[in-house]
Order: C-alpha cells, then structure tokens, then sequence
C-alpha cells in the first residue's frame, strides 16, 4: 500500500525538484529589527487613519485597483496603460519572468543582489547566468555588457542594490538598455527614496525599460505588500496576461492613496535615515569595521569569520541584523538596516560592545595558546 501512495505522489516539473529552498528568517524579530530593511518606526499617521476607516462591509467587496492604479500613474507622471499595482515587487518579478523566461531565455544577474530573483528565475525553463561584481562590490558595468547575447531575455538590476548598497549610474543603465534592446532590462527601485536618483522618467524612451517601486521600504508598509511595475504600453499588455487581477488586497488599496499624499511623513523618514546612516557610517569608522559606501537604507559591513557570533552578539543586545555571508562575493559579510538617528546610537553601541567580546575572545584564545 505505502510503496503504491508513493509511486502516486505527484512530482513537481523538473526546475522545481531542482530549486534550492528559501527560508528568511522571518520568526522572533521582536527586537530592533535591522535585518529585512523595512522602515523601523511606523507608516504615516494617515495611512493608520485610512486603515481604521475600512468596514466590515468593504472587506466582503473584491478589491478595485484600477482608480487607484491612475492615481499611481499620475504620481509617477505616467499613463495608466504603463503601470500595474502588485502585492510587493515580489509578484512584480515573479510575473515579469513569466511572461517572459522561457526554454533557451537567458536572464542576466549582477550578484550579488536581491534574493528572490533567482527563486523565480530558477522556476522557469530559462538560464540564469550571473556576473559577479569585483571585491568593491560596485555595479559590474563592463562585465554586465559583455554578458550580454543574442539569448539574453531579462536583466534584473536592483539600484539601489542589495546587500551591496552600490549603485548603477543612468548613462549605465542607457548604455545597457540600448546594447539589450532584445532584452527586458528590469530597473528595480525599492530602495529609490533613500538614493533619489531614478529612471522611471526614461520608461517613454526606452522601449525595453521597466521599473520597479515598493511601498515596503520608506513607506513602512511591506505588512500590506504593495508595489508597483512601470514600463511600456507594449510590455505592460504581455505582463497583464499573466498578472491577477485580485492580487491586491483592498486594505493596501485603500492605504495608497494617503501614503502617495503624505510627503511630510515620507520626507521625514528619509531625511532621519540619510543623516542616522552618515552618523553609524562614522560609528562603523570608529570601531574599524570596514564598510561598503551605501545609497539605500542599510550598510553592509565585513566582521569576517566570526560573522555568526557577530549575529548573535548583537541580537543578545536586542539588535537584529542578517548574515549576509553565503551571498557571492560577501564572505563574512553583514547587512545592517538603517533606522532613526536614536535607533542608530542604540545600534552603534551594541556595534562597539560585539566587536570588543569579539576581539576580545580572539585575544584571550590568543593568549591561551
Ligand atoms: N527588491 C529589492 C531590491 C529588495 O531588497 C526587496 C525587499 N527586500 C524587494 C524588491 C521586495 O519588495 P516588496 O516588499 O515590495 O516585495
């Protein structure tokens, strides 16, 4: 009986058996949260109003996205026809490589990058090739353009990129846009506010550029997933396809319209970011823990072998942060959110005391030999 259930068990596609799995730590972050690089005060106190505001009723209702999509547009200075609303940029990515990756398709990664484009790649028939950046971890301009073939499908660019911080500049993007044209070229901008650079402007002139927003991050609302996919009319048709059209819930609906209004709570935010993130660079400096140049709202930081211990002494002082180590190129690496000023001060000083037990314990091991 049992050797019949197991001949009848399904088997998923081939791609599937042969995904790794991801599992983020995403339990027990009743801490300061430093790890995901989500906003680590609140929303806007307007956002919070609106939410109070839904009733039972609303709730029994599908959602409605497209009033809420023009509003999106029209903030961006785009048509309607060239934005979707997603939950997260997380669908935004699945999507897109549905609609695009298929048997043969190349999709083009500088890595190391944000996680979840590969999780989706690798679900499709497509090939994923990466490019590795150098030690500096610097966007690999050249070596991106010389990837680039007949075969390539999509390139993936988080810019800001995570978990280096570092940044591809617009003439970049143009340049590999233009040598791609065959090509989806995927601007991701979730981390656009603290860097306020963007190419979301350019969508008109280049036929192959889309660009990807997050309400996850300055707005402080990853708990409702909301993000947003900008790009052509003629590209936009294709992902439509395939994306649902109940994917976003009503709740985060609801709460986009006063998060895009209230400018005040986004400018502070930002604002406390920029200058908590020069204050901790300098604490970093100090306590000679060398840094990676950030334009987002983390830092990634080398501690080496002990990168581990180093987790762990900082969550014992209440600091959650994430090992970063297993990502290519970021041996003993660590990226730390960026939070508030005051947030960042607590932050330094859980810094200076891991690495003092740190060092400390390599000396006494020292001295015991
Ligand atoms: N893109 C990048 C580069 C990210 O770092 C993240 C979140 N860590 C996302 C997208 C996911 O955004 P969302 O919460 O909107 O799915």
């Amino acid at each position: 009986m049992i050797e019949a259930d197991k001949l009848l068990t399904p088997i998923p596609r081939a791609r599937v058996l042969a995904m790794k799995e991801y599992h983020p730590p995403l339990g027990n972050r009743d801490a300061m949260r430093l790890d995901f690089n989500e906003n680590t005060v609140a929303c806007s106190p307007k956002v919070r109003e609106a939410l109070g505001r839904i009733s039972a009723g609303a709730l029994t209702r599908y959602p409605e996205r497209a009033p809420v999509e023009a509003l999106a547009a029209s903030h961006l200075g785009l048509d309607l026809a060239q934005v979707a609303l997603t939950s997260g940029v997380d669908e935004a990515i699945h999507v897109l490589f549905e609609t695009f990756l298929g048997a043969g398709d190349v999709i083009l990664l500088p890595v190391p990058t944000y996680s979840m484009y590969e999780v989706y790649a690798s679900a499709t028939d497509a090939r994923i090739v990466t490019v590795q950046a150098a030690n500096d971890l610097q966007f690999p301009f050249d070596r991106l353009l010389a990837a680039i073939t007949p075969l390539t499908k999509i390139i993936a660019i988080a810019n800001p990129n995570s978990p280096s911080g570092s940044v591809a500049t617009r003439a970049q993007i143009i340049a590999i846009a233009k040598r791609a044209a065959h090509s989806v070229v995927l601007v991701d901008e979730a981390y656009f506010h603290f860097h306020g650079e963007t190419v979301i402007d350019l969508i008109d002139s280049l036929p192959n550029l889309m660009v990807a927003r997050t309400f996850s991050k300055a707005y402080g609302l990853a708990g409702l997933r909301l993000g947003l996919l900008a790009g052509p009319v003629e590209l936009m048709r294709w992902v439509r396809r395939v994306l649902s059209p109940y994917s976003v819930n009503s709740l985060a609906l609801a709460c986009l319209p006063p998060a895009l209004e209230d400018k005040t709570y986004l400018e502070w935010y930002v604002a406390e970011v920029l200058q908590a993130r020069g204050e901790f660079e300098q604490a970093l400096d100090a306590s000679g823990v060398r840094r990676w140049p950030s334009r987002a709202n983390f830092v990634l930081v080398e501690i080496g072998a002990q990168h581990a211990d180093f987790v762990r002494f900082m969550l014992a002082t209440g600091v959650l942060v994430r090992d970063r180590s297993s990502d290519p190129g970021c041996d003993g690496c660590v990226r730390i959110t960026i939070g508030t000023r005051e947030q960042m001060r607590h932050a330094a000083t859980a810094l200076g005391a891991t690495m003092a037990e740190l060092r400390g314990g390599i000396r006494s091991a020292g001295e015991a030999r």
